[in-house]
């Protein structure tokens, strides 16, 4: 077909699949403007936001509180990278300890590399204050989990999309059932070379599985016990979105590492943190870790003013009062439904179960459909749809947002 017969958004799908390396299948809609709780395409059509870019965008999409600060510290000072002090990072680094309660922070960009930090933080610990034997060090990880794309995390990933030819694997990692603490303390009991155990306090890209209550708290226990490292990824569930600042919060726990990601920019700025106390966090040394970006002057203003909204308009709070009322309105939907199968989740980080076999089409035609409707949300695995719209919502909107999908929803009723 010729372009000049083509929409806007053909075209920018176009260009994406041909100049583009396909390791993403999104949703056909093209989206050029964003505000609050609202995207809108290049068409010009509306739609409510309720994916949250993976939850980065908990504090809606250019607040003007956090672009604010990325224009302002942009114009002044971008980039010294850490060869340097700068004027913004200790700034920053003191309002993110005092805000989650630890000695001190160790900023990065992305997630992944989050978690990759996390992981060598442990490993120096387990060889200089736990005393395991050089390169014997072992971390547990939960299956299904989800930390990320680099190398060392896709091995362990149990997910063969993410796996499949990217071997050799990187090694020291032994793989546990999700909320299964039996399975914790054998693994803990017959592994003496356990440094660090790392989980998802809800495991998101999974499908939004929320443990049984008790688990975080007694994993923490068990780790307490045998002097091993508890590793919280809160980059999905953390600042707001499952009703707390913190998804460990819910059960009172204090990771030992705690990383953090998505919203700590609202969605302006790449930025991600581990956060530890002194007698963890000192492991690390001058040249054993860093980022060229890492950290940098447009970061620490763009954190600062994420995580200031967050506070300012009690975003925990109104993630666990709408999640309620979410839960229950689908629920409500669910007594007469012959496809959907179930809602978990918590706060707003929620999912409905298909009762489709897991690569079926269903969940993705109720998206696209979804789409049309104007709502915007994705399947993670199969037959799970993520509903995670950002923070900011109102409850009128969350009942447009409800009806809208109970209306979709009806479409596939059989
Ligand atoms: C998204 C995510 C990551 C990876 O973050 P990136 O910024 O995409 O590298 C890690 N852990 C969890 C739990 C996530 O949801």
């Amino acid at each position: 077909m010729n372009t000049l017969n083509k929409t806007q958004s053909e075209q920018a799908i176009d260009l994406e699949n041909k100049y583009g390396a396909h390791n993403y299948h999104p949703l056909p809609v093209v989206l050029s403007k964003g505000d609050g709780v609202y995207v809108w395409d290049v068409e010009g059509k509306r739609y409510y936001d309720f994916l949250s870019a993976y939850s980065a965008v908990n504090q809606g999409h250019c607040h003007p509180k956090i672009v604010d600060a990325l224009v302002e510290q942009s114009k002044r000072l971008a980039l010294t990278s850490r060869a340097f002090y700068n004027d913004m990072l200790g700034k920053y680094e003191k309002f993110a300890c005092k805000y989650f309660g630890f000695d001190k922070l160790l900023p990065m960009n992305t997630g992944a590399e989050a978690v990759e930090t996390a992981l060598k933080i442990c490993r120096r610990w387990a060889y200089e204050k736990k005393g395991i034997t050089e390169n014997k060090a072992e971390i547990i990880v939960c299956k299904n989990n989800f930390h990320g794309r680099t190398t060392t995390i896709i091995s362990f990933s149990n997910d063969p999309v993410a796996r499949t030819h990217f071997g050799p694997y990187t090694n020291g990692f032994i793989k546990i059932e999700y909320d299964n603490l039996q399975e914790l303390e054998i693994t803990l009991k017959t592994n003496p070379n356990v440094a660090g155990f790392l989980v998802e306090p809800i495991q998101g890209e999974a499908g939004v599985y929320v443990p049984s209550e008790g688990y975080l708290k007694q994993a923490k226990a068990l780790c307490e016990k045998y002097n091993v490292l508890f590793i919280a990824d809160e980059v999905q569930t953390g600042i707001a979105r499952t009703g707390k600042l913190l998804a460990v919060q819910h059960e009172d726990v204090v990771p030992d590492i705690l990383i953090l990601g998505k919203a700590m920019s609202g969605g302006a700025y790449p930025i991600s943190a581990v956060l530890a106390n002194n007698d963890i966090m000192n492991v690390i040394t001058p040249g054993s870790h860093g980022s060229t970006f890492g950290g940098n002057p447009v970061a620490a203003a763009v954190a600062i003013a994420a995580l200031t909204v967050v506070k300012e308009e009690n975003l925990a709070e109104n993630a666990e009062k709408l999640g309620q009322l979410f839960r229950n309105k689908i629920n409500e939907y669910i007594t007469t439904s012959n496809i959907v199968r179930l809602v978990r989740g918590k706060g707003l980080l929620n999912a409905i179960v298909i009762k489709e076999e897991e690569e079926s089409e269903t969940a993705w035609n109720i998206c696209l459909r979804l789409r049309d409707n104007g709502l915007l949300a994705k399947p993670t695995h199969g037959n799970i749809i993520r509903f995670a719209p950002p923070l900011v919502m109102t409850q009128e909107q969350l009942l447009d947002c409800v009806a809208i999908i109970s209306r979709t929803l009806q479409e596939f009723e059989k």
